[in-house]
């Protein structure tokens, strides 16, 4: 199997639980809600999206086996003593993610996290599994470690996934024109539903990517 990568890249994790790890992102190409092109934005199921997952263009791009991928990583990660910590994204990384990779990357004791739209259900065996979930989709993916509900969204409401079997609970305010006024209305659905806690983008606000 190849996997088609858009980028990889030696990080902190911005977001959620596990705010300021050293990761290694690796970003696969495509997702199942949008093309990841502008033109295609205003038909897509999901129309908000920030992030450019489309082609093998970014940093470290390009088409890849399970072996390349894991010395990749191996070639870029600082910490020679640590384990490795692996955040596999996208797009929708699970477009692409199969069984045989995740327990490549086990035998070689990567920890791994995903971030996922969660439309597709997960091989098993994946570390932390963070699920930001989409409206006008099926949501597959009922359990994990952490959601991720990028607030406010019209008709769609954080609660609806209260009752879902994860860790830990986050709403995010989404980034667009209206920022703040997203962050304000982010605190004040947190003050008002205590099990929901604000996570922020801190990569952006640090200025790392
Ligand atoms: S599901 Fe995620 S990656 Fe896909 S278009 Fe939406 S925000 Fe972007």
């Amino acid at each position: 199997m190849n996997y088609r990568i858009k980028e990889i890249f030696y990080t902190q994790q911005g977001e959620g639980k596990n705010t300021g790890m050293n990761s290694v992102f690796i970003r696969f190409t495509g997702c199942n809600l949008w093309s990841g092109k502008e033109k295609n934005r205003g038909n897509a199921i999901c129309n908000f999206c920030d992030t450019d997952f489309y082609g093998t263009d970014g940093i470290n791009g390009g088409i890849y086996t399970k072996e390349e991928l894991l010395s990749k990583v191996r070639s870029i990660w600082l910490n020679k003593d640590e384990n490795i910590n692996v955040v596999l994204t996208g797009g929708e990384p699970l477009l692409q993610v199969d069984q045989q990779l995740i327990n490549f990357f086990k035998e070689n004791n990567l920890y791994i996290a995903i971030e996922t739209n969660g439309t597709i259900i997960p091989p098993s065996g994946i570390d932390w599994i963070c699920m930001s979930p989409k409206p006008k989709t099926k949501i597959n993916v009922s359990s994990g470690d952490e959601i991720k509900f990028i607030y406010p969204q019209q008709n769609f409401n954080p609660k609806m996934f209260e009752a879902m079997n994860f860790s830990h609970f986050y709403v995010q305010p989404m980034d667009s024109e209206k920022l703040q006024e997203n962050i304000n209305e982010t605190i004040k659905f947190c003050m008002q539903n205590p099990k929901w806690k604000i996570s922020l983008q801190s990569h952006k606000i640090l200025g790392i990517q």
